[in-house]
C-alpha cells in the first residue's frame, strides 16, 4: 500500500512570447518557445479524510489552501473523471516564486496531477494527463513535459524541441506579484495606443523565431542572447514593454543584469521575475551575486535549462 508520493516539478522561463493579437474569447494566441529551469517545487500526496492543502516556503502565505489551488483543481478532476473521491492532503514545499511569470501554479497542478494519479493508479494515459492539464491552464500541459517545446495556440499545444546544450541563466526576483491577465491588458493597451490595433484582425499571428530555434539545437549561448534581444521593443518577449510599463522599476533590474555581464535580461514571461542569460555557470554565479547586491530586486537564483518535466522522486510504502 502506498503511504506517500512526492513528484517535483520545474519552473519555466519564456525563450520567445510572441503574443498575437486578443481572440473573440479574450485570449490571445501564441508562439511561446518554453525552456524549463532547474527551480522546483515538490508536491506531496498522502491519503487523508477530505481534501486539504499545506504550503511550505518562503512565499507559502501567497498560496490559496482552498479549491482554487491548482494543484486542487488537480486532483479534483482526476477523480471526477475516474470516479474517485480526492480524499488525499497534498502539501506543496514551494521554490518557484508566487505569480512571479514562471508558471509556479501551473507547475503545481502538473505535479498534484502526476502524483494523484500514480497514488490511485488511475490508469490514465499521458493524452488523458494532458487533456486534463489544458483543462487546467494554458501552461499545465508544459509544466508535466518540462524539457523545450513549442506551444502554440494559447501555449498548450505543444512541439518539443531540441536542444543542443545546457544554458545558464540568473532569476531576479521581485518582491509582490504581477498578475498575468492585468499584463495581458496593458499589452492590449499600449499596441491600441499606438494605434496598430489589439485584435487578432489587426496584429500580426505570432511566430517561432528561427534564429531563436537554431541558437537552442545549438547549445549557442552567443546566438540565443541576440535572439533574445531582436525584435522592434529589444526583447523576444511581448509582454515585456507592458511589465514593465506596470512595474518601471524592473528596467533598474534589466540594466543591473547587463552591467553585472549578462549575455542578455528579458522579463520572464509576465514578469516581474526577470531572466539573465549567462556564458557558463561560473558566469551566471557573478552575475548573480552583483545582482543581488545591486538592491534592484529581492533576490538571485541561478539554474540551468532544460530541466526534466514532472517526475516522481518519492514514493513511501507501508509496511
Ligand atoms: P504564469 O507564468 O503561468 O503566468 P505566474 O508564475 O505568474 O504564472 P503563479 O505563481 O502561477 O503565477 O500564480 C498566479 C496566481 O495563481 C497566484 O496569485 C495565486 O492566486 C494563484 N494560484 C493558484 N494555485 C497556485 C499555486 N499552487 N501556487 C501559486 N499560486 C497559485
Amino acid at each position: 500500500m502506498i503511504d506517500s508520493i512526492a513528484v517535483r516539478v520545474p519552473a519555466k522561463v519564456n525563450a520567445q512570447l510572441a503574443v498575437g493579437g486578443r481572440r473573440p474569447d479574450g485570449f490571445h494566441d501564441l508562439a511561446n518557445v518554453f525552456l524549463a529551469v532547474g527551480l522546483y517545487d515538490e508536491i506531496t500526496v498522502t491519503p487523508a479524510d477530505e481534501l486539504r492543502i499545506t504550503v511550505e516556503g518562503p512565499d507559502a502565505d501567497q498560496v490559496p489552501r482552498d479549491r482554487t489551488n491548482l494543484a486542487a483543481r488537480a486532483a479534483e478532476l482526476l477523480a471526477a473523471r475516474h470516479g474517485i473521491e480526492p480524499r488525499v492532503h497534498l502539501h506543496i514545499a514551494k521554490d518557484i516564486p508566487v505569480a512571479g511569470g514562471m508558471a509556479g501554479g501551473s507547475a503545481d497542478g502538473a505535479g498534484a496531477l502526476l502524483a494523484c494519479d500514480a497514488l490511485w493508479n488511475t490508469g490514465a494515459t499521458r493524452e488523458e494527463l494532458l487533456d486534463i492539464c489544458a483543462e487546467l491552464g494554458s501552461d499545465v500541459p508544459f509544466s508535466l513535459v518540462g524539457g523545450a517545446a513549442l506551444g502554440r495556440g494559447r501555449g498548450e499545444l505543444l512541439t518539443p524541441l531540441t536542444v543542443g546544450g545546457t544554458f545558464h541563466w540568473v532569476f531576479a526576483v521581485a518582491d509582490g506579484g504581477l498578475s498575468t491577465p492585468a499584463v495581458y491588458g496593458e499589452c492590449d493597451r499600449l499596441r491600441a495606443e499606438r494605434g496598430a490595433g489589439d485584435t487578432i484582425d489587426d496584429v500580426p499571428a505570432p511566430e517561432p523565431s528561427a534564429a531563436l530555434l537554431d541558437a537552442l539545437r545549438a547549445g549557442d549561448a552567443t546566438a540565443l542572447a541576440a535572439a533574445l534581444t531582436a525584435g522592434p521593443d529589444g526583447s523576444s518577449n511581448d509582454l515585456q514593454a507592458a511589465a514593465v510599463s506596470l512595474r518601471p522599476a524592473l528596467a533598474d533590474t534589466l540594466r543591473a543584469g547587463t552591467t553585472a555581464g549578462a549575455l542578455a535580461s528579458l522579463v520572464s514571461g509576465s514578469g516581474p521575475t526577470c531572466a539573465f542569460l549567462a556564458k557558463d555557470a561560473a558566469g551566471a554565479e557573478q552575475v548573480a551575486t552583483a545582482l543581488a547586491a545591486s538592491g534592484t530586486c529581492r533576490t538571485a537564483r541561478v539554474a540551468a535549462s532544460p530541466a526534466a518535466g514532472a517526475t516522481v522522486v518519492r514514493e513511501d510504502r507501508r509496511a
